[in-house]
């Protein structure tokens, strides 16, 4: 196929913003599917503040004033229903020169009457017909959804050259259409019918392929689950139990139980421990270390962030420095000669544990008897990595933690191939957060409670949606937030800034003073929802909450509440807030989860869509819900036909159960 950048069209600026958004080939650009479509259908300008879309033609000049960073506003006079009109649009100045006086355009938008002013969203240029149908592409800042149609478009000539991954039996079973049609008609339906029969197909494809690897593996544990058997005496466990400083509750008693049969069984551990977050997850992973250690063998702990590798590593290095065991951190910003450091440390054997990010995997890391490993949920399916971490100890025992409170009846589909342990229960003496939604007008209520909370020495995180927010007027970001805040308490009260795009020795920075007590307010985008752990933070104030969905929310509100002082969630929004008053009602994991699923389908269940391995392209886990169940049963038939050959004759799927061999 054809190299993404000799698309015309695509210089190097959309190449960069492509890349951003994970379409490096034409093929990803193919398979980029919208998340909706957009019927248009001419109006006139009725209805106040509804979104309408009009005919309009321009009537005088273009004026553009930019207002900050990020921000400009383009004016114009527009003809419409044969009323003059005035029309805004924010950061499009771009579009100043192909408004000119006299032209006919589109406009999209909202129309206030008093006003008698016209705020767009979209502008189009070209005729349209009556109820046109647009794909809507989900896109970050400096790209169009019209513009990645456009390129979409260009390279539509290749789709039935994308490779087509369901076997031919099951496509002809099922007489799906070809998947160069399929992906023709997601991006530009003509029908209803034809539109479902196509996603149908993408779905069935996509979750076929996942419910392959889920059986495979678990094809392939099942066939040699022979693991190392240890001998490990359970009062010492016991001993370090009670040593804590708290008592574990029912459930952790239980996953702790559990991960002790495992490891002393000769059965290879593949365990996932499934809990809220808060729930005390991590403690008994570190449990679970404990155990391996008394054993004599070397564990690993792999954590998705630098951050939180950090904050494993402090916890652990605070439990087991007593014990006189040895751990050690290894992640990608370290110096090379610290890295070397513990390299040799843990290929001699002197190093008990070590956590760490992926750094783990790369190579040169060897270990002297690797026996556990301990990984999020998040590198499930990154298949390489988790094999190259394995691949360094024989058969050793598997330890997932998932902070998703994913709905039981869904879990077990989509873990089917793992034991796992329930963590329900909140550790006692646990105040329930008080969540409270408020209006973005109402701001100066939620400031008075951050200064009291100030005042009482504790500590306030904040989100926002995004780093920078560039097209959306609407939407609050992390440097116009950090304006806001200094400007509502002058300057006085010390506030700093976390986000992806900061070098992680800024961020390390950062978050040491965020934990020092130093930096009183955090603002931050999502990165924190991801097991930070600060006992001190009291207030979780949400910005833009419209814009995440309830088990994301859910994720951060759980980085308060972290000790017996009564802490408060936030929901700043100015819509959806029926929705958002479901935070309100529950503390539940499980339960916000649940309705999550019920509005919105799996939504971002998954936490930030794109990171996860399990953030499908188009399937909806709730939505098509049995179609994941059908193409369960068909892919472990197709395992149970094909292994024994090694799938000769299905190429996509001999790559994958060859790439998925370390389980041996
Ligand atoms: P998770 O990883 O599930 O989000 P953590 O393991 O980080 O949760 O636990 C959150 C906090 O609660 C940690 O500070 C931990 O030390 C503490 N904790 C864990 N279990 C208990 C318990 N049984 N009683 C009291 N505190 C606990
Ligand atoms: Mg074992």
């Amino acid at each position: 196929m054809m190299e993404l950048e000799l698309v015309k069209g695509i210089g190097n600026k959309y190449l960069g913003i492509l890349n951003k958004m994970k379409i490096t080939t034409v093929e990803d650009l193919l398979t980029y599917y919208p998340f909706r479509y957009q019927v248009y259908r001419l109006g006139c300008l009725a209805g106040n503040n509804v979104q309408i879309t009009v005919k309009a033609i321009v009537e005088g000049e273009v004026k553009v004033s930019y207002i900050k960073r990020n921000l400009n506003r383009l004016e114009f006079r527009g003809l419409v229903d044969r009323k003059l009109i005035k029309v805004v649009i924010f950061n499009r100045a771009f579009l100043r020169n192909k408004i000119t006086i006299g032209r006919e355009i589109i406009l999209v938008g909202r129309y206030d009457e008093k006003k008698n002013t016209l705020v767009a969203s979209n502008i189009m240029f070209e005729k349209m017909n009556e109820g046109k149908v647009e794909p809507v592409y989900h896109v970050i800042n400096g790209i169009s959804s019209s513009t990645l149609s456009n390129f979409i478009d260009k390279v539509m000539d290749y789709a039935e050259e994308v490779e087509d991954t369901i076997p031919y039996n099951i496509k002809n079973q099922y007489e799906f259409m070809d998947k160069g049609k399929a992906i023709e008609i997601i991006h530009h339906p003509l029908s209803g019918e034809s539109l479902k029969q196509a996603r149908v197909r993408l779905v069935y494809e996509e979750f076929f392929q996942f419910m392959f690897k889920i059986n495979y593996l678990r094809y392939k544990y099942l066939a040699n689950n022979k693991g190392i058997s240890r001998t490990v005496d359970y009062d010492k466990v016991r001993e370090f139990i009670d040593g804590l400083g708290f008592k574990l509750t029912v459930d952790q008693e239980e996953a702790v139980k559990d991960i002790y049969d495992d490891l002393i069984s000769d059965k290879r551990m593949n365990r996932l421990i499934l809990g809220d977050v808060g729930s005390g997850k991590t403690i008994v992973s570190i449990i679970a270390v404990y155990i391996n250690y008394l054993s004599g063998m070397q564990s690993a702990m792999m954590a998705p962030t630098e951050i939180l590798a950090m904050q494993h590593y402090e916890n652990i290095v605070k439990l087991f420095a007593p014990l006189n065991i040895k751990v050690g951190l290894l992640v990608g910003s370290m110096k090379k000669k610290e890295k070397d450091l513990v390299i040799a440390g843990l290929k001699d054997g002197t190093i008990d544990v070590i956590v760490g990010t992926h750094a783990l995997i790369s190579e040169g890391v060897e270990f002297n008897n690797l026996g556990l490993v301990i990984t999020d949920e998040q590198h499930r399916f990154g298949v390489n990595q988790r094999s190259n971490l394995q691949n360094k100890g024989h058969l050793c025992d598997v330890l997932y933690m998932s902070a998703t409170p994913i709905p039981r009846t869904y879990a077990l589909t989509i873990y089917g191939d793992m034991d796992t342990s329930f963590i329900k229960t909140k550790p006692m003496g646990r105040k329930e957060i008080i969540t409270i939604v408020k209006k973005e007008r109402d701001i100066k209520e939620v400031l008075f409670k951050c200064l009291e909370c100030i005042k009482a020495g504790q500590q306030i995180y904040v989100v926002a949606p995004l780093i920078e927010s560039g097209d959306d007027a609407d939407l609050n970001d992390v440097n116009i937030l950090k304006d806001k805040f200094d400007m509502a308490f002058n300057g006085k009260v010390k506030i700093g800034i976390l986000h992806g795009k900061m070098k992680p020795k800024e961020k390390d920075e950062v978050m040491e003073k965020y934990k020092n007590g130093e930096i009183k307010i955090l603002i931050s985008t999502t990165v924190i929802e991801v097991g930070v752990d600060v006992k001190n933070s009291t207030m979780m104030i949400i910005f833009n909450a419209e814009r995440f969905g309830l088990a994301t929310l859910h994720q951060l509100r759980g980085r308060v509440g972290r000790n017996d002082i009564q802490s408060y969630c936030y929901l700043i929004c100015n819509q959806d807030i029926e929705r958002l008053k479901v935070m309100e009602s529950s503390n539940d994991g499980f339960y916000i989860s649940e309705k999550d699923f019920e509005m919105r389908g799996q939504g971002d269940l998954f936490g930030i869509r794109q990171s996860g391995d399990m953030a499908f392209k188009i399937g909806d886990l709730r939505r098509d819900y049995k179609i994941l169940l059908q193409a369960k049963k068909d892919a472990v038939k197709f395992i149970e036909e094909n292994v024994d050959s090694g799938f000769a004759n299905f190429k996509t799927y001999r790559d994958i159960a060859r790439e998925m061999a370390f389980i041996d």
